[in-house]
C-alpha cells in the first residue's frame, strides 16, 4: 500500500484528466465511492468525469455530483464518454474487479491507452489495473477510499479534508454495504471510519432517510406483493427464493433498481440463511443471493450462475428461461445441503 500511495502521489502531483466508472446497476456503494473520489481529485486540480455503464436507481440522485455523471448506455451520452476514455490520463475502476460488470464499456476501458487503478473490495480480482487498492476485509468501496485519502493526506482528521457531500457519499456506500451496519462485514475499522467522517457534521439520519424512506408508493406496493405472493421458503434447505417476471415488473411499473434489496427479505424468515431473487429483465435473468454466516453464496454463483461478489452478498445471470434458471437452482440444493444446515 506505501508504494501505491507514493506511486499515486507522485502521478497525481500533475494535473491529469481522469475518468472514474463503476459496475453496471450501480447500487450507493458503487456512486457513493466512484463519486466521493471523484471530489477528492477535484478538488485536487484534476478534471474528472464518472462514467456509469447503465442508469441508476432515483433514490440514489441526490448524491452530490450526480448531476454530472455520464451514462454510457444512453445514445446520447455515449460520444461523450468514449471520448473521454480516449482522452484520459488515468482510468479508475471502483467497486468491481472483473470487466465483464461494465456490460459493453468493458471492451472500451480494456482497449483504453490510460493506466487503470482499481478500488475494490470484491473477491477474485481480474489483474488490469496498474495499481490495485484492493482489500476484501473491507466492507464498502467506499471504506476503501476514505482509507486512500486519509492516507494521501497524512492522517488528518476527516473535517480537515473532506466536506459533507463527499462524506454523506461515503457513509451511502459503507451504510448501504453493511446493510446500515448489520452485516457479518462491520468491523472496528468501518465503525471508526464513520466516526471520523461524522466530525464534517452532516447528517447521517437524513442520508439514510433519502436513500431507505425515499421510494415511490409503487415499490412498496410491489414490495407487500412480492412477500405476499412470491416468497418460497424451503425450511429443508433454509433457503427462501422469488421469482419475478418481466410481466409482474411490468404490473408494478417497476423501474430499474425498484427491487434492489428485497432479496434481503428472504433472511428475515427463521431459519433462512439463503434468499435467492430471480428477475426477468430484457431476455435474461439476472439472481441476486445473499447469505448468513459460513455458507458463500459467491462460490455458489461463480460455480452455477457466471457470477461472483461476496461471500454473504453475490449474484449471477442467466439466459436460460426464467423457469429453467429457477429448476437449476432447485436441482443444485441437494448439494449443499449439509453446509447450508451446517451454518450456526
Ligand atoms: P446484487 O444482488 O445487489 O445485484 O449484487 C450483490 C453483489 O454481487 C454485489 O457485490 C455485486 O457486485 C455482485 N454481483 C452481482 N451480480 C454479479 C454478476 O453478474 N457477476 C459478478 N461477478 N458479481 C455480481
Ligand atoms: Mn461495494
Amino acid at each position: 500500500m506505501n508504494q501505491i500511495i507514493e506511486e499515486l502521489r507522485s502521478f497525481l502531483s500533475q494535473p491529469q484528466k481522469i475518468v472514474i466508472t463503476t459496475h453496471r446497476d450501480p447500487d450507493a456503494d458503487a456512486l457513493g465511492s466512484s463519486l466521493g473520489w471523484a471530489s477528492y481529485l477535484l478538488k485536487k486540480g484534476h478534471e474528472v468525469t464518472v462514467i456509469s455503464p447503465t442508469d441508476y436507481a432515483a433514490n440514489l440522485r441526490w448524491l452530490s455530483g450526480m448531476e454530472h455523471v455520464l451514462v454510457y448506455e444512453k445514445a446520447s451520452e455515449q460520444g461523450k464518454c468514449k471520448k473521454k476514455i480516449e482522452q484520459a490520463t488515468l482510468i479508475c475502476c471502483l467497486d468491481f474487479s472483473a470487466l465483464s460488470r461494465l456490460k459493453d464499456l468493458g471492451k472500451v476501458v480494456q482497449d483504453a491507452a490510460a493506466p487503470k487503478m482499481m478500488i475494490d473490495h470484491h473477491l477474485e480480482p481480474e489483474h488490469f489495473a496498474k495499481w490495485m487498492v484492493w482489500d476484501t476485509t473491507a466492507a464498502a468501496t467506499a471504506q476503501l477510499v476514505y482509507e486512500l485519502v486519509k492516507e494521501m493526506e497524512g492522517g488528518l482528521p476527516a473535517d480537515q479534508i473532506f466536506d459533507i457531500p463527499m462524506a454523506e457519499c461515503l457513509y451511502a456506500g459503507i451504510m448501504t454495504d453493511t446493510g446500515s451496519f448489520r452485516h457479518g462485514n462491520v468491523t472496528p475499522a468501518v465503525h471508526l471510519a464513520v466516526a471520523d467522517l461524522m466530525r464534517t457534521g452532516f447528517d447521517s439520519s437524513r442520508v439514510h432517510r433519502l436513500i431507505y424512506d425515499n421510494a415511490p408508493l409503487s415499490r412498496l406496493q410491489f414490495l407487500g406483493y412480492v412477500l405476499s405472493q412470491k416468497l418460497v421458503v424451503l425450511p429443508e434447505y433454509r433457503t427462501a427464493y422469488m421469482v419475478l417476471t418481466e410481466a409482474e415488473l411490468q404490473k408494478f411499473n417497476s423501474a430499474s433498481g425498484e427491487t434492489e434489496g428485497i432479496v434481503n427479505y428472504g433472511l428475515q424468515v427463521e431459519n433462512v440463511v439463503m434468499s435467492a431473487m430471480f428477475i426477468e429483465r430484457k431476455g435474461e435473468v439476472k439472481i441476486s443471493f445473499r447469505s448468513v454466516g459460513t455458507f458463500s453464496v459467491r462460490d455458489l454463483a461463480s460455480a452455477h450462475f457466471s457470477g461472483g461478489g461476496h461471500k454473504n452478498a453475490s449474484g449471477g445471470r442467466s439466459e436460460q428461461s426464467v423457469n429453467e434458471t429457477v429448476a437449476r437452482f432447485l436441482s443444485i440444493l441437494p448439494a449443499y445441503r449439509e453446509e447450508l444446515l451446517s451454518v450456526d
